[in-house]
């Protein structure tokens, strides 16, 4: 007779384990947030060196504000070079408008 309570307690936490998994992908399809590709391919082009010295906690950090054009200069990253990341991203930010059709172009 003890077995059936382990089964039953068993059968209780599958089946919790069922619905609350529903529900996290529910949650995580209904409340993603879309964010915008041009952030990770600037990102890329950028050195990768994460080291803080442009002012922001890394490379995405600059990426997202290069996009969004609040930051105005490529060369607030202090790693980067003109030729070898600059000089790539501005060509990207130029031929990639936001969906609106604006264009964020940083300079140098
Ligand atoms: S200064 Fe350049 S390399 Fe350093 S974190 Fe900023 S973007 Fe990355």
């Amino acid at each position: 007779m003890g077995y059936l309570y382990i089964l039953y307690g068993f059968l209780i936490l599958v089946a919790i384990g069922i619905i609350l998994g529903v529900v996290l992908v529910f949650a995580s399809k209904k409340f993603k947030v879309e964010e915008d590709p041009r952030i990770d391919a600037v990102e890329k082009m950028l050195p990768g060196a994460n080291c803080g010295a442009c002012g922001f906690p890394g490379c995405r950090g600059l990426a997202e504000g290069l996009v969004s054009g609040e930051v105005k200069k490529c060369s607030t990253c202090k790693v980067g070079k003109k030729d070898k990341h600059f000089d790539l991203i501005i060509e990207y930010m130029k031929a990639h408008p936001d969906k609106d059709g604006k264009t964020n172009v940083p300079t140098l």
